[in-house]
């Protein structure tokens, strides 16, 4: 349900719903609007139409069931865009982010190199795995808590926020320590304890999508994080499965049209996951900023010929400067829209 309060509502009346809801058994979501506060109220949907009984509490100015399975996700309960600050940047603004870097932080010369030439192009944050969930076991692992201190050093040294996945609900106080975003790949994008234990920290999370998901078990796993009280969600459509095999996964376009009606929460596009091969990720990119994405995570590697992991679809640096130069066109045009 949605305690929508009256926009002259004292902080006095806020609370007094708070408590309220909670002693009917729910959790509350306070959404402090720039004219009205909501509040999200979760929890049993069998029992909800007690909540009702609200309408009477002074401030309240109406209760709404959502309608929608997943609540927090969904702009019934929000209507303006969530805009995530992650230092100097904001994800889900006016400007596409840009996260480059590494499929795996390999060694201290990689990491720092990509660092420093990803941000004079123009990326605004870095990206590194250290704990690399592959599919098969004798595949490069990642360098695990090493490369999590090489990832810190190497985005201290250019200035830029960090991004890592987290693999196992273990390591998230220890991956929290070193990095300013947290992602659950697309294996993991349905482990819940995982995503319950990352709603429970409040570092932003890049949650991409599994690779067999709908869009709607999508955003009930962005609800999983953000019913433990974590609000900073970051959706990142990488690519599903498909019939087709010219491709490693199939780019859904169409789902960021849909998250947009669906979702306050940022959305960004990894066209590198999708495609699986360099020559395509540029026009993949272009693509998802005209279909409105907030922004790109894209992989960069210094020499893509020698990656411990996803060399192929890895650009080399002059790439990736070409890249973000074009992107400038399509950038400036989708603003006018
Ligand atoms: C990654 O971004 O390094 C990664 C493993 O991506 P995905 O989970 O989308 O396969
Ligand atoms: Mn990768």
């Amino acid at each position: 349900m949605v305690i929508v309060m009256k926009p002259e509502a004292t902080e006095e009346q806020l609370k007094e719903v708070i408590s309220k809801i909670e002693e009917l058994g729910y959790k509350p979501h306070v959404i402090y609007g720039t004219t009205r506060n909501v509040i999200g109220a979760v929890g049993d949907e069998r029992g909800k139409f007690i909540l009702q009984s609200l309408e009477s509490l002074d401030g309240v100015e109406a209760v709404i069931p959502i309608l929608k399975p997943y609540k927090l996700a969904s702009k019934e309960v929000k209507k303006e865009k969530t805009v995530i600050k992650v230092g100097d940047v904001s994800i889900g603004g006016k400007e596409v982010v840009i996260i480059a870097g590494p499929c795996a932080v390999e060694n201290e010369a990689q990491i720092i190199n990509t660092a420093k030439t990803v941000k004079l192009m123009g990326a605004h944050i870095l990206r590194g795995g250290a704990y690399k969930p592959r599919t098969s076991p004798y595949s490069f692992q990642g360098l695990g808590k090493e490369g999590l201190e090489l990832l810190k050093k190497a985005g201290e040294i250019a200035r830029m926020p960090v991004v890592t996945e987290v693999v196992n609900p273990e390591h998230v106080d220890l991956v929290c320590e070193y990095a300013d975003i947290l992602q659950i790949g697309t294996r993991n994008a349905q482990n819940f304890e995982l995503l319950k234990r990352v709603g429970q920290v409040q570092k932003p999370v890049i949650l991409k999508r599994g690779m067999s998901m709908t869009i709607k078990e999508w955003l009930m796993s962005a609800e999983y994080i953000l019913s433990e009280g974590n609000r900073n969600v970051i959706l990142c459509e990488r690519g599903i499965r498909t019939f087709e095999t010219a491709t490693r996964n199939t780019l859904d376009l169409s789902a960021i049209a849909v998250l947009k009606e669906e979702t306050h929460l940022p959305v960004i596009v990894d066209p590198s996951h999708a495609t699986g091969y360099a020559k395509y990720v540029p026009s993949m990119a272009y693509a998802a900023v005209a279909a409105g994405a907030d922004g790109l995570m894209i992989e960069v590697h210094p020499q893509p010929e020698k990656a411990f992991s996803d060399g192929p679809q890895s650009l080399n640096f002059s790439s990736f400067g070409r890249l973000v130069e074009n992107l400038k066109l399509f950038t400036s045009v989708v603003e006018k829209i």
